[in-house]
């Protein structure tokens, strides 16, 4: 969904409630997607060349523990306040531009339009966690027979013993 910066308004800015359809919108990442419908709320004003976004996302997104492969199924509602403003060199010379270089919600946009879909995308990402477990205890798969360690020991695991022990284990038994 994209919107163009001149149908807003100045002083009456724009409502938008989005239902998107099931899955969408299609995640940037290939081990991530949506699942069912996700619900866009969006207040957006424009002062100038200056568009402010403020508004939430509720999604259901489904991605792969790293370590396991279990399907994993997260709920995300994220809140966002942004600032939208044209690229350096785009904007209107004599225009004061009162932002702080620190402040991350700054988003630039190209050609009189924003695309909510991509910010719907930025804001997902950023709530899913960095790392992407069933569980902190997960035990992973084995490397060498690939059978899920969370739920049963394979062989494997016992043959690779330490040398170390191995040795000791030969003094022991020796007389
Ligand atoms: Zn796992
Ligand atoms: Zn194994």
């Amino acid at each position: 969904m994209i919107i163009n910066v001149n149908q807003i308004v100045e002083d009456k800015g724009l409502t938008i409630h989005h239902l998107y359809p099931e899955g969408e919108p299609d995640l940037a990442s290939e081990d991530s997607r949506i699942a069912g419908r996700s619900i866009l709320d969006l207040r957006i004003a424009r002062e100038g060349d200056r568009v402010k976004i403020r508004g939430s996302i509720s999604s259901q997104v489904q991605f792969f523990c790293d370590r396991c492969l279990a399907p994993l199924s997260i709920p995300v509602d994220q809140n966002f306040d942004l600032l939208y403003i044209p690229p350096i060199g785009a904007r209107a010379p004599d225009e004061e531009m009162e932002i702080d270089p620190d402040d991350l919600s700054v988003g630039f946009y190209q050609g009189q339009t924003i695309d909510l879909d991509d910010l719907v995308r930025e804001q997902i990402e950023l709530a899913l966690p960095m790392a992407r477990l069933c569980g902190e205890e997960c035990r992973g798969l084995c490397p060498d027979c690939g059978a899920n360690l969370n739920h049963e020991e394979c062989a494997c695991a016992v043959e690779q013993i330490d040398p170390r022990w191995a040795a000791l284990k030969e003094l022991k038994s020796g007389n």
